[in-house]
């Protein structure tokens, strides 16, 4: 073992270049920040507005759907080039990168575990122009992911979902929400799973956005679950496989 360890995985074959397509995708972000996002930073990191304008220029590129698999109509990249795509954006406006990129990190739980009709009606909205929103944080789960509270209860064909989210990205232009919940709330993390949830689902509200000090261009909001009934057929995966769809 070296003393650093690092020329072993040097050694071990792994390269830290760029691939040609990884530049790619880094020089297509890095001129939409030049173009489309600097211009318009200070703007809405003092109106406080959500970035529409930015937001449709970048969909229309793929920069939402970096995530969703080629054969849903996405770019079907994987989490290191959106890093690269990420960091780029976010030279231009940290805030406007992140309402954009939250659109890919949305996407995972459904590509990672979802069925076809799942990924073919959730994954399709995203392509189709619709935003999504992932929401784990509660206000006494942030960092402690099994601290959640937030249940889903099977009733019949359908799941009750009760709890409050908190700062969530998009949350007040998201058209569907990752949502975590337990469904055995005796068996921290294993108990956890994960549901796809429709905007206009009855008894789910949308707080107003916080007006934070930094990110001022990326929405963050609360979503609140009053007995949300949410169809069954909206688990992602299984009961119990919630902490390993989250990716936070
Ligand atoms: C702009 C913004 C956007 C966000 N967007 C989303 C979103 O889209 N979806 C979502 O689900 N959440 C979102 N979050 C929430 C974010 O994931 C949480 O803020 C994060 O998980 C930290 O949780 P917390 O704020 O409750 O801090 P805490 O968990 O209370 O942590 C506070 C501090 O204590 C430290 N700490 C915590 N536990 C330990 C420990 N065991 N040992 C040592 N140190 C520890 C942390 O590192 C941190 O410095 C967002 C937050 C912000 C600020």
């Amino acid at each position: 073992m070296s003393e650093n360890g690092y020329d072993d995985v040097v050694s071990a074959g792994v390269s830290f270049t760029l691939t040609e397509e990884q530049k790619m995708i880094q020089k297509l972000a890095r001129d939409f920040s030049r173009k489309e996002i600097a211009p318009k930073a200070e703007h809405y990191d003092k109106s406080h507005e959500f970035p529409w304008d930015v937001l449709k220029k970048a969909q229309e590129i793929g920069l939402t759907t970096m995530a969703v698999p080629e054969e849903y109509g996405g770019m079907g990249l994987s989490l290191l080039e959106e890093i690269i795509a990420a960091e780029e954006m976010a030279w231009g406006c940290s805030g406007i990168s992140l309402a954009i990129v939250i659109n890919n990190l949305s996407a995972l739980p459904v590509v990672l575990g979802g069925n076809e009709e799942q990924k073919k009606k959730y994954l399709g909205r995203l392509v189709d122009g619709k935003l999504a929103a992932y929401a784990v944080t509660e206000p006494d789960a942030g960092s402690d992911v099994a601290a959640l509270k937030t249940t889903a209860v099977r009733d019949g064909d359908y799941y009750i979902l009760n709890g409050t989210k908190t700062f969530i990205t998009g949350a007040t232009v998201a058209d569907w929400y990752d949502i975590f919940a337990y469904t055995d709330p005796s068996v921290p993390y294993r108990g956890m799973s994960a549901f796809v949830v429709d905007r206009d689902s009855e008894g789910l509200t949308v707080g107003k956005p916080f007006d934070k000090l930094g990110q001022r261009a990326s929405d963050t909001a609360e979503v609140i679950l009053e007995n949300v009934r949410v169809p069954a057929e909206n688990l992602i995966a299984k009961e119990g496989m919630g902490f390993l769809l989250y990716n936070g």
